[in-house]
C-alpha cells in the first residue's frame, strides 16, 4: 500500500459495536426484563395489571413511562416487573436470560444489581432471593459460554434508600461474598433521602473491607455525591452526573474544576455514567447535551452503562452507538470507557488485569485493523 494513502477509519455502527467486548458495571435485574418473558411470567403467577400482553405494545409502554421526565415516576414502572420476580423459579430465569442478553451484546464483564427486599411479597427469605439470582447467572453464564458469547458476571446487592433495612442487605452480601457477590449498592429516589441514613450499612461495609457503590447525582445534586463519598466512603458513583455542576467552563474552553469535582477526578472515582437513562429522568437533556462529553474530555474515570435496559430500551452497543454519533467518538474513546470500568470492577485485583490484557485491549486491536 502506497505510503501516502491514509486508511479511513472504520465507521463505527452498532454492527460492530456489538462486536467489541463491553463492560457494563450499572444494570438492574428488574429493569432489564425481555418484554416476552414479563407477559409469560405474568401469567404463570396471575398477575393481572401489566399494562398490555402484546410484546411490541409492552416494550412501547415501557419506553414512553420512562420519557415521563420524572425519576420518581420513572421508578413506578418496576412496580409490573418485580410483581412478577417473586418465586425461586421467576428469578432464576430472570437472571439467565439477563447473562445470556448481555453476553449476546458483547458484554465480557458484568456487574448486576437488585434489591433482594423487593422480591420477599411471597415470603421467599432473603437468602433464598440471592441464591435464585446467584443460580440463574450461573445458568446463564454457562449456556452465553455454550452460545460462543463469554462472560463473567457478579451481582451487586442493592438497599432501598427510603426504607430501612441497608444493613441487613448489607449482611447479606457479606454472607455470599465467597460467591458472586461482588458489592452493595443504595438506590431509590434521592431526594429527601439522603446516603447518610444508611451510614451504619457502609461503616459496617468498610469494616468488612467489602465494596459498595451508591446512586448519588442523578436527580439531585452535588451535596448528595458529596455525602455519598466524604461520609460513606463510596467506591463508585451510580450515575454521579451532578458532578458538572462543580465544573465552570470558562469562555475559553478552559475548566475550572471545584473541591468536589477535583476531588473526584483525583482520586479517579468512577462514575457509572447512563446517558439514555438519564435523558429520560431529565438529569440531562439529550445525549449530545449530557455531562458525558465534558466529564470524558477532561478525563474523568467515565464508565457507560444502560442502568435499565427494558424501560430505556437501549443495551450497551445502543448506548456506545449513541455516544459514537453524538460526539464522533471512535474505538480509542470506546476502549477507554471499557477499560476504565474494568478497573472499577469489584473483582481481584488480577482477575481485572487478565480480562483487560487478554480479552478488551486484543479486542479493540482487531477492530483498528
Ligand atoms: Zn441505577
Amino acid at each position: 500500500m502506497p505510503g501516502n494513502v491514509r486508511r479511513m477509519p472504520t465507521p463505527l455502527t452498532a454492527e460492530t459495536i456489538v462486536t467489541a467486548p463491553k463492560v457494563l458495571l450499572h444494570d438492574h435485574l428488574d429493569g432489564g426484563l425481555r418484554p416476552a418473558t414479563l407477559i409469560d411470567l405474568a401469567d404463570e403467577v396471575g398477575y393481572r395489571d401489566l399494562p398490555s400482553t402484546n410484546v411490541p405494545d409492552l416494550a412501547r409502554w415501557f419506553s414512553e413511562s420512562a420519557y415521563s421526565g420524572s425519576l420518581e415516576r420513572y421508578l413506578e414502572t418496576f412496580t409490573h416487573t418485580t410483581a412478577v420476580m417473586q418465586t425461586r423459579e421467576s428469578l432464576v430465569r430472570v437472571a439467565s436470560e439477563c447473562v445470556q442478553d448481555l453476553a449476546a451484546d458483547g458484554v465480557v464483564y458484568a456487574e448486576i444489581r437488585f434489591a433482594p427486599e423487593l422480591h420477599t411479597e411471597r415470603n421467599l427469605p432473603l437468602t433464598e432471593v440471592v441464591q435464585a439470582v446467584l443460580d440463574g447467572v450461573a445458568a446463564g453464564t454457562r449456556a452465553a459460554i455454550q452460545a460462543g458469547h463469554p462472560i463473567r458476571a457478579r451481582i451487586l446487592l442493592t438497599a432501598m434508600r427510603h426504607a430501612a433495612r441497608s444493613r441487613e442487605i448489607a449482611e447479606l452480601c457479606i454472607a455470599f461474598r465467597d460467591q458472586e457477590v461482588a458489592g452493595f449498592d443504595i438506590a431509590g429516589a434521592e431526594a429527601g433521602f439522603p446516603p447518610t441514613r444508611h451510614l451504619d450499612a457502609f461503616e459496617y461495609l468498610r469494616r468488612e473491607n467489602a465494596h459498595f457503590t451508591i446512586h448519588a447525582g442523578e436527580a439531585f445534586g452535588l451535596p448528595s455525591i458529596w455525602e455519598a463519598l466524604q461520609w460513606c466512603g463510596a467506591d463508585r458513583l451510580g450515575h454521579g452526573v451532578r458532578i458538572v455542576d462543580d465544573i465552570k467552563v470558562d469562555r475559553d474552553g478552559t475548566a475550572e474544576l471545584g473541591l468536589l469535582a477535583a476531588y473526584v477526578r483525583d482520586k479517579r472515582i468512577p462514575l457509572e455514567m447512563a446517558p439514555t437513562s438519564n435523558v429520560q429522568t431529565g438529569a440531562a437533556s439529550s445525549i449530545a447535551d449530557h455531562p458525558i462529553g465534558l466529564l470524558t474530555a477532561l478525563k474523568f474515570r467515565v464508565t457507560v452503562n444502560t442502568d435499565n435496559r427494558l424501560m430505556s430500551g437501549c443495551s450497551m452497543t445502543s448506548e456506545m452507538t449513541a455516544l459514537s454519533e453524538a460526539f464522533g467518538y471512535g474505538w480509542d474513546t470506546l476502549q477507554w470507557y471499557t477499560i476504565n470500568a474494568m478497573k472499577s470492577a469489584f473483582l481481584p485485583f488480577a482477575e481485572r488485569l487478565t480480562i483487560i490484557d487478554n480479552v478488551i485491549k486484543p479486542g479493540y486491536d482487531r477492530l483498528r485493523g
